[in-house]
């Protein structure tokens, strides 16, 4: 039986992840949360299984589980909550991914970073490639998210290269679906809120700033490829269709049959203009090919928000 850690495993992401790993019944997960963001909502149909184990913790404090595989994924990672938990932030990047890293050391164990097209910060090159070092404001109000994943990411490179420990590092872009938070403050959990409460549609700026957006479960498939694989540097996973922050006020609107107004209001200090991975290196070292098209996962995540309403 394969011992896993899911830190963060109450997350958004974290969820997805224990839920498909649970499934393999020859898993068995820790998932460990400090709920801080997370909810236990996202795991309790899981709480009941054999294979499942939630342990309400922080990864800044020790932990000693010895396993086969863990994935930090523990850490705020909307704008507003971590925003709200600067110091949080950088402590989950910090003293808990040298924690969980130690762990790795100790049970010969492969860990995986989640880490973020944030290390990117503002990009200059576009579409972002792992070869790019990024553009990142070092005193802003990402700073403590866009820094701390940087930095965690060379701690990573570091427990590989002093220690041997074996890494995975993927490079996360937007991921949407079910279990995003109502309240994160993110631009599809927005949109969509907004118009089931037929409230003004909050663009920042003038809508013209692009993201690419990964649906959930093709974002789980990527992970899971890259822990399984044995790839040691960066790997951006997402999905590559990317779209204007006005397209997707106006697709919203449009899947929703909604009466909510667009409107304009400042764009946040630092918000990047552009975000698109390329995905060269994943689809060539992971055969990583991300299929669920933003027209589908989109009617998915309403029918989830509108659910959360009945
Ligand atoms: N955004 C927006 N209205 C909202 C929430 C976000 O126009 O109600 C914009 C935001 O300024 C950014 C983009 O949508 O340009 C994506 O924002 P999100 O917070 O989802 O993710 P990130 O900025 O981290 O990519």
């Amino acid at each position: 039986m394969k011992k896993i850690i899911i830190a963060g495993g109450a997350g958004f992401i974290g969820s997805h992840l224990c839920e498909f790993l649970v499934e393999e019944k020859n898993n068995f997960i820790y998932c460990i949360d400090n709920l801080l963001t997370g909810s236990e909502k996202n795991i309790s149909h899981l709480i009941e299984k054999k294979n499942f184990e939630f342990i309400n913790q922080d990864i800044c404090s020790k932990i000693n589980l010895e396993v086969d595989q863990i994935y930090n994924l523990a850490c705020p990672a909307s704008p507003i909550q971590y925003q709200n938990h600067p110091i949080e932030t950088i402590n989950a990047c910090i003293d808990g991914t040298r924690n969980l890293l130690d762990l790795a050391r100790k049970y010969n164990a492969t860990i995986l970073q989640a880490s973020t097209s944030e290390v990117y910060g503002d990009p200059l090159e576009h579409p972002q490639s792992e070869s790019y070092h990024g553009n990142v404001n070092l005193n802003g109000p990402r700073s403590c998210y866009d820094e701390g994943k940087r930095v965690a990411e060379t701690i990573f490179y570091n427990y590989k290269t002093q220690f041997n420990v074996d890494i995975r590092i993927a490079r996360i872009f937007n991921t949407y679906g079910p279990r995003m938070q109502i309240n994160d403050g993110r631009v599809v959990s927005n949109f969509i809120n907004q118009s089931i409460n037929n409230a003004d549609i909050t663009i920042y700026g003038d809508g013209s700033q692009t993201r690419s957006f990964c649906y959930i479960i093709d974002m789980i498939a990527g992970l899971v490829k890259l822990m399984d694989s044995d790839y040691q540097n960066p790997m951006n996973l997402g999905n590559d269709e990317e779209y204007s922050i006005l397209d997707i006020a106006n697709q919203i609107v449009k899947n929703m049959n909604s009466d909510s107004k667009i409107i304009f209001e400042d764009l946040p200090e630092n918000d990047p203009l552009k975000r698109k991975p390329n995905l060269s290196l994943a689809k060539e070292i992971i055969n990583y090919n991300p299929k669920i098209l933003f027209s589908i996962g989109l009617t998915d995540t309403i029918l989830y928000f509108k659910s959360l309403y009945e």
